[in-house]
């Protein structure tokens, strides 16, 4: 099974989980921060030159609220001929230990983020529109000690057969790296299904015996075989066929 949860409710979930305790506390102790994302709208003459590249960063030290800007016309084409004549930016707000700014309605955070782009890219009056979304607890923060935990949680989660662990809480919160948690975990998971039955080590459950697949616990080889997404080869190569016949 592949927990891809936020690692509180991951750590909840591993609750009770025979010889897990260590990960569950490492899990736990993942902190997370909250955001929330201001997406303005400006006509393009607004801009005193044409925006360039896809948005700027703001260190924590520059003491600005708006920590990131993304200029999503710039960035993703489809927005600019949707609206011609117009220019979208995305603003990010909110930093770990300054969730009190996310307190403010949304008219408020609009204005504050208006009021910093202007500041950077001297954009004249009011946005057309705006919209505010709010991210509570969605990023996962890497302080120190972050990859000692990680090395608890996989090496706590690694003792139980066919549990693997992915997402942003791990190796890196952008989208490729969460990816490759996510092929990690079914690689393992893959390992554990496809290993021969009575296989010595992670794949024999805790006190012997077998898994049952009732129990969701080990699939079943098939007769004559390993179990459908099992290569015949030995290898992991080919992509997993679902339900279907392998090889
Ligand atoms: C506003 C914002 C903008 C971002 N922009 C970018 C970007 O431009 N590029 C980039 O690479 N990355 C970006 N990221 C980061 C990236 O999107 C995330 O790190 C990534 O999507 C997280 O994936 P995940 O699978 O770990 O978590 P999620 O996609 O959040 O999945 C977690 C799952 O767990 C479920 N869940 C939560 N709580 C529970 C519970 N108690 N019980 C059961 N299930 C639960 C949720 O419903 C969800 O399905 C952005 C993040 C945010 C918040």
């Amino acid at each position: 099974m592949g927990v891809g949860r936020p690692a509180g409710p991951a750590s909840r979930l591993l609750a009770g989980v025979e010889g897990a305790a260590d990960a569950q506390a490492a899990l736990a102790g993942i902190s997370y921060a909250s955001m929330a994302v201001v997406t303005l709208a400006y006509p393009s003459a607004a801009f005193p030159a044409p925006l360039t590249g896809s948005g700027y960063l703001v260190p924590a030290v520059d003491g600005h609220p708006v920590k990131a800007v993304t200029y999503s016309s710039l960035k993703w084409p489809h927005l600019r001929s949707a609206e011609p004549g117009m220019i979208v930016v995305r603003c990010s707000i909110g930093r770990i230990g300054e969730e009190e700014v996310l307190h403010r309605d949304d008219a408020d955070l609009a204005t504050l983020a208006a009021a910093d782009l202007a500041g950077a890219t001297g954009v004249r009056g009011r946005p057309a529109s705006h919209r505010v979304t709010r991210w509570g607890g969605a990023l996962p923060q890497y302080t120190v000690g972050h990859l000692g935990r990680v090395e608890r949680i996989r090496a706590g989660v690694g003792r139980q057969p066919g549990l693997a662990v992915c997402g942003a809480a791990y190796d890196g919160i952008g989208i490729p790296a969460c990816i490759a948690t996510a092929r990690t975990a079914a690689d393992q998971i893959l390992a554990h299904l496809c290993a021969p039955r009575g296989a010595a080590g992670p794949d024999r459950p805790p006190g012997g015996g077998e898994w049952s697949p009732g129990r969701g616990r080990r699939a079943r080889p098939r007769r004559g075989g390993p179990p459908g997404p099992c290569p015949r080869n030995g290898t992991n190569d080919s992509p997993p066929t679902r339900g279907g016949p392998s090889g």
